[in-house]
């Protein structure tokens, strides 16, 4: 029997390419009718590239994305504080990626046709209920919008790879209601402009009640322009804003003004919101960490196990290794309610500390103590260097990529 997947976002698709390299019949139901190259930038971290290179996918990414080379911290004034090399000019094995989560998608679903075969990823399948027994899983998928059940599907596993608003989840835990609103909202939006600092810089500016994040996500076209990323993070308070949905545009006159005083010699702010296309915004959410993903035969992975607040680029890299433990766990203990258990006791307390940590802001603490230290801004001699350090390198240890645990497993 196949092992059904509900959902082909970034973790059902690599998760599906995993568990075909590794030999399993794998069969991927998507919601929509037609996937569509939706959402802005993301990070894919070393640790997921590491899994995404050994699935042969490196040459695809490095081909539609920008190596990052450093991530750099900076005030409001626009004064740098902390710069780390990233990727393999950090001294990793692998690059980090800065890329479109749409092209990432793409690619993926291209990938993942080719190898499986189009009939094992089957759109406008939007997952209804499932049912188990001890010998499978019946899996009902509809027209999301009638919501006549169009198939039935047996299969001996179920993963929920369904993200934020995940089907899978909310039948395990009926009672959990939508998820937990942070009272911040994001607002995000690409820009084709020239490319700033070396092209391949991420940066952070600001603090954490109104913060800005900039990356490039591709190389500079003929005219000189790079597609490039940024992220408005806004402390709003109450907000009427509650259904999330990745694609709600917003009013980007509005985030102009707040940002008018953000002219900095190396990145002009309200030059960059003033000529993005389409500026989207999405109240920051998460879910408590659960106590139990495996029930029997069924499971959950990437955002329908642990959605997380976009802090410290880990959403993406997160449900990628989710996918890798989850093979190696089949693997060890065959396509059975175990390996399930197994995936859940490696991932869950992990991803579950990722989930608190980004709470408690994650690496972007240091913009706030920054701020709260220096709100008019700072001399050289001021910063300090060895708690600033302090957080970072908690930080890669509490989501996994710390250079030297990475590196051995190489
Ligand atoms: C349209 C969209 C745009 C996004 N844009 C951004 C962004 O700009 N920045 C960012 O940081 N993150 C974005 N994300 C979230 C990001 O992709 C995830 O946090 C991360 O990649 C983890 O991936 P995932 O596969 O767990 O979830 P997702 O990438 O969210 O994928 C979940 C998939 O499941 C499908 N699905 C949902 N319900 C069902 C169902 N009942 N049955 C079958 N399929 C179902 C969805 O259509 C989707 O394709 C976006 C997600 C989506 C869906």
């Amino acid at each position: 029997m196949n092992i059904l997947i509900a959902g082909g976002g970034i973790g059902g698709l690599t998760t599906a390419l995993a568990l075909h390299k590794a030999g399993f019949e794998v069969v991927v139901y998507e919601s929509v009718r037609e996937l569509r190259p939706l959402g802005v930038g993301i990070n894919l971290l070393p640790h997921c590239v590491r899994v995404l290179t050994d699935l042969g996918l490196l040459k695809t990414l490095a081909g539609i994305s920008v190596e990052t080379s450093n991530l750099v911290y900076y005030n409001r004034q626009g004064q740098p504080y902390w710069t780390e090399p990233r990727g393999l000019a950090a001294g990793y094995k692998w690059p980090q990626f800065s890329i479109h989560r749409g092209a990432l998608q793409m690619a993926l679903l291209e990938i993942a046709r080719e190898r499986l075969g189009s009939e094992a990823i089957r759109l406008n399948r939007h997952l209804n209920r499932f049912e188990q027994d001890g010998e499978g899983v019946t899996a009902y998928f509809a027209d999301k919008e009638t919501g006549a059940v169009i198939e039935t599907a047996r299969g001996s596993l179920l993963v929920g790879a369904d993200g934020i608003s995940s089907a899978v989840r909310s039948q395990l835990y009926p009672d959990e209601g939508p998820p937990v609103y942070s009272q911040n909202v994001l607002y995000r939006g690409t820009t084709r402009m020239p490319p700033f600092l070396d092209g391949r810089t991420m940066a952070m500016i600001g603090s954490l009640r109104q913060k800005m994040v900039v990356y490039p996500i591709g190389p500079p076209d003929a005219s000189g322009g790079a597609l490039t990323n940024w992220v408005a993070n806004l402390q709003e308070g109450a907000s009427s804003l509650t259904e999330r949905d990745w694609n709600r545009r917003a009013d980007k006159a509005r985030l102009e003004r707040l940002y008018a005083s953000w002219r900095f010699d190396w990145l002009d702010v309200p030059a960059m919101i003033a000529r993005a296309q389409t500026v989207y915004e999405f109240p920051m959410s998460d879910r408590d960490p659960l106590g139990q993903w495996s029930f029997d035969r069924v499971t959950l992975l990437g955002d329908a196990a642990h959605p997380m607040y976009p802090i410290g680029s880990n959403g993406a890299s997160q449900a990628i290794l989710d996918g890798e433990c989850l093979t190696t766990c089949l693997l060890k203990h065959g396509t059975n309610a175990a390996a399930l258990m197994a995936y859940e006791a490696d991932r869950l307390p992990a991803t579950s500390r990722v989930v608190r940590q980004n709470r408690a802001k994650g690496p972007d603490e240091v913009m706030d103590m920054m701020e709260d230290r220096f709100p008019n801004g700072f001399t050289p001699e001021e910063i300090p260097h060895q708690e600033l350090a302090g957080v970072m390198s908690r930080y890669k240890k509490i989501a996994g990529f710390d250079k030297e645990s990475l590196n051995a497993k190489g």
